[in-house]
Order: C-alpha cells, then sequence, then structure tokens
C-alpha cells in the first residue's frame, strides 16, 4: 500500500503541531550543495510528488506551495494535481519569492523549520535576514526524517581514482596550490563540501549521483595533511594506503562535524559560504576565525591545463565520431520509417545516441539527461521524454538534441538542430539567427579577466536584433571529466562577481537559443576553450577556440542571413570538423559527414 502525498503531509503537520512549528521549508538540496541529488536527499520530491529537479516546498497547518521556475510549470501542474499542494510560479531560479511570501504570512514569535545540514551558509544567511526583519525565527531541524519511513540510505558506490595520463596533474601538486591559497589567505585549515572540488582535488571519482562522476564526502585540510569524510567502504585498502602517501587520512563521513567542532582555538579556517552548509558552519566553534572565500580549488580546476585540453581535444574526437555514426543512422531510418512501419520516437534517440557514445574507447556514462525535442517539445529548454509522454518522429519540423558524454578524458555537452523532411522560412529565420548569435560568441576577442556575464549580450546581439529573446543563460563552465555545469564562470546575466573573470584554460558552452511556445525550438550549442590572443600595450587578450566537432544543419540555413565573415567561419568549422573526424569514419558515417560538412 503506498502513501499518497496527503497523507504524507498530514504526518508532517502532526509532526510540526508537536513541534511548535509553524511552517517548514524543503529545498532541493544536499549536505553538498549538488545539482544531483542522492535518493537520501530528495525530500522535496518524496513529499510533494513533483520530480523536477529544482523547486521549493513550504507547508504550514493549512497551506501547502511548491515553487518552481517557469522550466517546470507545465510538468508541476501535471504532478502536483490531486496532491493540496499549490504551484507557485517563479520566472527563473533566482528569484526568491517564497521568502517574501513566509514574511507575509508568518506572524511575528512563529517557528519557521528548515533542516539546516541542507542549506548553503549564504542562503541561510539571506532567509535569517528576511525572517528577523518579520519577528519569525528559525530553527534548524530535518523533519523528514521524523515521518519519512522508507528513506534510502546513503550511496555506497566504490570510490575510483582518476589516473593519468587523463589526471594530468598530481594529488600532491594540486593539494600544494590550494595549500598556496590558504598561506595567501592566512588560513591554517580548509573545509570543503562540494563533491566536484573535492574530486578534481583528490584526483578520485566516483558514482553516487547520476550524470557527475563524483562521491559523497567532506574535506579537511590543514597545513601538510588532511582528512577526507566517506562512507564505510567506500575506499579500500590500497587506495587508502595511496592518499596517507600524499597525507590524506580517510575518516566515516559522520566525523565531519565532530572534526569541526574540535577544532584548536588558534586556528584560522577557510571555506565557501556558498559552497558549506549552515548545520557545518554551526559546527564550528566560537573561537575558531573564519576566512570566507571562494574555494581555491573551484578557481583552479576552472583553468584547464594544456595536457587536459589536448586530453578534452581528442575526446571531441572520439564524441564526434558517435555524433556521425548518430546522425548518418538517424537520417537512414527516418528516411525508411514510412517504408518499414518502424516508429522513431524521442526516447529512441536518446537510446541511440547513448549507445553510440557507449561504442567510444573511454566513455564512462552520458554528462545529463538527454534532450531530444520534436517541434513543439523542442520548444522547452529543459524537456525530457519519458515513457508516458514523447513524440513520434515523422512528418516536417525541427528536432532539438542536447546531449553529453563523460569520458575519462574530458566532458562533453552538444545541442544541435536537425531538419526532418522540410524545415519551414520561419524555422530557417530563427535557426539563423541562433547561428549568428553562436559564431559572434564564437568570434570573439576580450581582454583577459573580463567578466563572464558581460560577453551575455555577444551572442544575444543578433537576436535582439530582431526583437526576439531567449530565456537562459548563453554559457556554462563545463568540468574535466566532471560535472557538466560547474563554475566561476558563467555566460548569463547573473550578477558579474570578481570571480567570474574569464582566464585562459577555462571550458564554457556557448548556446543561444529561440524558443516558439507550441511550435519549436532552436538552440545551437559548442564548448568553446579560452586560449591566448593578442598580447600588447592594450594587455592579454583572450579569445575561443571551438572544441566541439559536430556538423551544424546547413538544410535549416538561410544563406542571405549571414555575412561574409560568418559564412567563412562555418565553411571553416565544417572544413575543421572534416579534417579531425573523417580519418575515423568510413561507410555511411563517412558519407553523412562529407555531406554536411561540404561549403555553403
Ligand atoms: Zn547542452
Ligand atoms: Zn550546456
Amino acid at each position: 500500500m503506498t502513501h499518497t502525498i496527503p497523507t504524507r503531509l498530514a504526518a508532517l503537520r502532526r509532526h510540526m503541531q508537536q513541534q511548535g512549528i509553524a511552517a517548514c521549508l524543503i529545498p532541493s538540496s544536499d549536505p553538498h550543495l549538488s545539482e544531483y541529488l542522492p535518493p537520501h536527499w530528495q525530500g522535496r520530491r518524496w513529499l510533494s510528488g513533483f520530480h523536477g529537479s529544482v523547486g521549493t516546498l513550504i507547508v504550514t497547518a493549512d497551506f501547502a506551495g511548491l515553487w518552481a521556475d517557469s522550466r517546470y510549470w507545465v510538468q508541476a501542474e501535471q504532478e502536483l494535481a490531486g496532491s493540496g499542494i499549490a504551484l507557485m510560479k517563479i520566472q527563473t531560479v533566482a528569484q526568491p519569492l517564497h521568502l517574501d511570501w513566509l514574511a507575509a504570512n508568518l506572524g511575528a514569535g512563529d517557528v519557521l523549520a528548515v533542516d539546516g545540514d541542507v542549506l548553503a551558509l549564504a542562503s541561510a544567511r539571506a532567509l535569517q535576514d528576511k525572517l528577523l526583519a518579520a519577528g519569525i525565527t528559525l530553527r534548524s531541524d530535518d523533519l523528514l526524517q521524523a515521518v519519512w519511513p522508507d528513506r534510502s540510505p546513503l550511496p555506497g558506490q566504490p570510490v575510483y581514482e582518476h589516473l593519468p595520463p587523463y589526471a594530468a596533474t598530481s594529488r600532491a601538486d594540486k593539494l600544494a596550490a590550494v595549500r598556496d591559497a590558504m598561506r595567501q589567505h592566512g588560513a591554517s585549515h580548509h573545509f570543503l563540501s562540494t563533491l566536484d572540488d573535492i574530486a578534481w582535488l583528490l584526483n578520485l571519482r566516483g558514482s553516487d549521483v547520476s550524470y557527475n562522476p563524483v562521491f559523497v564526502s567532506h574535506l579537511l585540510l590543514d597545513g601538510s595533511g588532511g582528512t577526507l569524510f566517506v562512507g564505510d567502504g567506500k575506499i579500500d585498502t590500497a587506495l587508502a594506503q595511496r592518499l596517507a602517501a600524499d597525507g590524506i587520512a580517510v575518516a566515516a563521513y559522520g566525523q565531519a562535524k565532530v572534526a569541526l567542532a574540535a577544532l584548536a582555538a588558534d586556528s584560522r579556517l577557510l571555506l565557501d559560504p556558498r559552497r558549506v552548509t549552515l548545520g557545518l558552519r554551526e559546527a564550528i566553534a566560537a573561537n575558531v576565525a573564519v576566512v570566507e572565500t571562494i574555494n581555491p580549488s573551484t578557481l583552479l580546476k576552472s583553468r584547464k591545463s594544456e595536457a587536459e585540453a589536448q586530453h578534452v581535444r581528442d575526446t571531441m574526437v572520439q564524441d564526434g565520431v558517435a555524433l556521425a555514426e548518430f546522425f548518418a543512422w538517424f537520417e537512414g531510418a527516418v528516411n525508411r520509417e514510412t517504408i518499414t512501419e518502424l516508429t522513431i520516437t524521442e526516447l529512441t534517440i536518446d537510446e541511440q545516441i547513448t549507445a553510440a557514445r557507449a561504442r567510444r574507447p573511454g566513455f564512462v556514462s552520458p554528462s545529463f539527461a538527454t534532450i531530444a525535442g520534436f517541434n513543439a517539445n523542442g520548444a522547452l529548454p529543459h524537456y525530457r521524454a519519458t515513457a508516458a509522454h514523447h513524440a513520434a518522429i515523422e512528418g516536417d519540423g525541427l528536432l532539438l538534441i542536447d546531449s553529453g558524454g563523460q569520458y575519462l578524458g574530458g566532458t562533453t555537452d552538444i545541442t544541435r538542430v536537425v531538419a526532418v523532411g522540410q524545415p519551414s522560412a520561419e524555422q530557417k529565420r530563427d535557426f539563423t539567427l541562433v547561428l549568428k548569435g553562436m559564431i559572434a560568441l564564437s568570434r570573439a576577442q576580450f581582454p583577459q579577466g573580463t567578466l563572464s556575464p558581460m560577453l551575455d549580450a555577444l551572442a544575444r546581439a543578433p537576436i535582439w536584433q530582431h526583437g526576439i529573446d531567449f530565456g537562459h543563460g548563453v554559457g556554462h563552465g563545463v568540468g574535466y571529466f566532471l560535472n557538466v555545469h560547474e563554475g566561476p564562470q558563467s555566460i548569463s546575466r547573473s550578477q558579474p562577481e570578481a570571480t567570474m573573470a574569464m582566464q585562459p584554460g577555462m571550458i564554457t558552452s556557448n548556446e543561444p537559443g529561440i524558443y516558439r511556445p507550441g511550435q519549436w525550438g532552436v538552440r545551437i550549442e559548442n564548448l568553446l576553450l579560452n586560449v591566448a590572443a593578442d598580447s600588447n600595450a592594450f594587455g592579454d587578450f583572450l579569445k575561443f577556440e571551438t572544441l566541439t566537432l559536430c556538423p551544424i544543419d546547413l538544410r535549416c540555413i538561410e544563406p542571405a542571413l549571414l555575412n561574409q565573415e560568418e559564412t567563412d567561419w562555418l565553411n571553416d568549422y565544417h572544413r575543421h570538423v572534416r579534417e579531425r573526424l573523417a580519418p575515423q569514419l568510413d561507410g555511411v558515417a563517412l558519407a553523412w559527414l562529407q555531406q554536411h560538412t561540404r561549403a555553403l
């Protein structure tokens, strides 16, 4: 007998009443502030029935609401129907409207409960400021523990080493670089909770969450050694010995708070308030000095070394071969569809593209859930086809495919839109405008240190010119066999900060789009590497090297909308793609490549 959502909410409300709690806030978060959560921390999903990855649930005695951004409105409306939970619409995830709701609907003296162990310190401060002004008290309490009987255990997948040659910098060298940064901040200790920072720093990987090759842990460093807090049995004896050789001891996952509480009074602890939770911050004794700054590893790992960049270039050839084989299969299959009564759906796309990548050496897993959206479904930037809801690919239209792979030598993320049948003039215009935006950013040269949000307008300008805009950022940082979304740089309309400066070696996506709700969507995405350009009396300049190797569908382009420089860029790009991929291909895939990289 399964529990229904109203039954779960009733149990929570009974518990809240017993504890004198007026409202309870459940974010989509875990102790590591990860994008993808292990099932143990998917409490918001369990309690609300909403499966979207981002959303905030608030429950009071007589109200329950889920704050979700525009990506999830359609899905949330379907999933929340009959649950007694209201959908509270926000435009973007950055809008903290639930805080305003709390301030307006709770009274002075009321208690709001939230699990401080899954709340970033910076978010907790924003919450406290808002509540304090309204006289509301914040209590850190994991209410789910009391009402969630079949909660999943912590993930127990084994941890493994990311080895040379792919791990191009040794663990000892990375630890030394982080300790240099600690010394610059006068810090004797440094505490990390973010899983990609820990995986990068220790050259370790895992599979505790989908798509990101990371493992659940915390890390405490001092001037010469450190302790990795990780679940029992995840690190075998041989690996523990290799970590010990670099001064890293292994301790139980639950001991992180104890170790923070035990820091000596004269310690100076460096931590990142956006990457450590309130619960861990509160474990630190008052007489320990805390230095708050961005994790040094976040800055260091964003700048790929030349050896890493070379592995990524090689990986892009593998990914490009997989894509050529996939697209060659797809074109043949679509053309045969009516004859053989075979139906290709959005789900088939995911299966085939993943199978093509899985045949490549070094492939580990997809880097995120494939987005394959035909026509109207392509207009939903975060659409995901499911067994229950997906479209067949038939008739005329545009098919948008956003997919990526994790390889030992790098992480890929690529979007292509291809014509099925005959694209319309309006579809070609949208496609070409997006291409112009993508080319504009690809060709940009800018002073080293330019704040990445400032580049966002370069890709949008050709689209704005026609009175069109799109609701997501142009680009995100990409890890090296790590998270497909990483900071600190972000080519988006976010508030520029000093840590977002563009530096040599950064890999960032370039993915403008145009979305026509109910009709079609266009997005074209390549990954770009920051490389040195002019250096003169005006300073050091950077430009982009395009890493992604896959044709852009010529059938969707309106050539009259491209100027000579844009046409030249496209022809150069296609020549480069052909030169890199052709030696690795034969048969129909090679014929497909030749056909789709011809000069415009
Ligand atoms: Zn993508
Ligand atoms: Zn992307």
